[in-house]
């Protein structure tokens, strides 16, 4: 993994881990230790982005980190907030690419969704984000700095803190591993964001070699997005995922390490008379009835119609859901059905996307 991300003059330290901050500090600026323990504090757990801000280092640390250092935040372009609370920022990152994260209100705390790439190369056919293409992978620092940003939105607003993290927006997680994991990785450590991982979610469609490491590295449990209860029909909605075979996946995820009371998250979007009747739930239950796992069950979203796009699909009936729903708990499956927040903004699963433009115009994105 590299850690410098050096501009021809300047080092961006979001972009550090914790070991990378402290060779920066103490190899490339020559001071001791404790000066990139006090500076990791500044960064991550008090989101200060102006180093004169950093009062208790000294006034040439300060002078020098101003000189050799950046601190690139995504800039804020829009806010939309929804009647539920829901708030949607679209952010413009240093070259100009616009990504979006959602915060989501739950009880005393948020919850934000984070976009790992720009675009997305899978091309589910249920969701906006897959209609962009894949433009670029985004850093660790730019993954995080959704996160700055989103924590200074809600202070500003007085409203309370980010305490979980999805890794939901846009893009596949997993296609940009290393950044994920240097995320994941820099997320729990101490004087920093400080959210644990039993408190991040990783959603995907599900890529083995992926999931392997992410396993191994013990950073987080998978949410996989399953969607089709049959390897025809998932080839129908996730072309692109389903070229990894539905067996092989639960194979895979069979062996996926988790702790004794953790299961495997499988996310299942309802589509309208596509996937959503009691034929699909019985066939659901017949791949998912032996396996450790819960099932959140999500009522597809079609774009509003001021988003310019026809829908693919329609929603479906809330009397289907809820039969869905009853049946696999008959099963004895785990099963929730999640509500939808931020419709009325754009903001709900499956609702994302990036709209061309000039910054300051409106826009969306979406995710797994
Ligand atoms: S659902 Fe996720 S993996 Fe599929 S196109 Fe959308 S962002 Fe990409």
């Amino acid at each position: 993994m590299t850690d410098a991300a050096e501009t021809p003059s300047k080092v961006d330290l979001l972009n550090l881990t914790r070991s990378g901050l402290e060779a920066f500090v103490t190899d490339g600026l020559r001071l001791p230790r404790f000066r990139a323990d006090q500076l990791w504090h500044w960064v991550w757990q008090r989101g200060v982005r102006d180093f004169a801000a950093m009062t208790n280092l000294s006034r040439e640390f300060k002078a020098t980190l101003a000189r050799r250092a950046m601190l690139p935040w995504p800039e804020v372009d829009v806010v939309r907030t929804s009647r539920d609370g829901t708030i949607k920022l679209l952010l413009r990152l240093a070259d100009g690419e616009r990504i979006e994260t959602v915060l989501i209100p739950m009880g005393e705390h948020y919850t934000q969704c984070l976009s790992t790439q720009v675009g997305c190369a899978m091309a589910c056919t249920f969701c906006s984000t897959g209609e962009l293409g894949f433009t670029r992978n985004m850093s660790m620092g730019e993954i995080l700095g959704q996160v700055l940003v989103g924590r200074a939105h809600l202070a500003e607003k007085g409203l309370p803190t980010v305490r979980n993290l999805v890794f939901m927006g846009m893009g596949e997680p997993l296609m940009n591993l290393t950044e994920l994991l240097r995320s994941l990785e820099t997320l729990g450590s101490a004087e920093g964001i400080s959210i644990a991982s039993r408190r991040a979610t990783v959603s995907s469609v599900g890529i083995p070699q992926g999931l392997k490491i992410l396993g191994d590295s013990g950073l987080a449990v998978p949410a996989i997005s399953l969607h089709a209860p049959t390897q025809e029909l998932r080839e129908k909605l996730m072309p692109k995922a389903a070229r990894v075979p539905l067996d092989e996946l639960l194979a895979c995820l069979d062996r996926y390490p988790i702790k004794p009371r953790e299961r495997v998250t499988y996310e299942y979007i309802l589509l309208g008379g596509v996937n959503d009747s009691i034929a699909h739930a019985k066939q659901l239950v017949k791949l998912l009835g032996q396996r450790r796992c819960k099932v959140n069950l999500i009522g597809y979203n079609p774009p509003p119609a001021d988003a310019g796009a026809t829908a693919p699909y329609r929603a479906p009936e809330q009397d289907d859901v809820l039969a869905f729903e009853a049946y696999l708990r008959s099963k004895r499956i785990t099963t929730f059905i999640r509500r939808s927040m931020g419709q009325d903004i754009a903001a709900a699963c499956g609702q994302l996307k990036l709209l061309a433009g000039p910054p300051g115009q409106e826009g969306v994105t979406a995710g797994n």
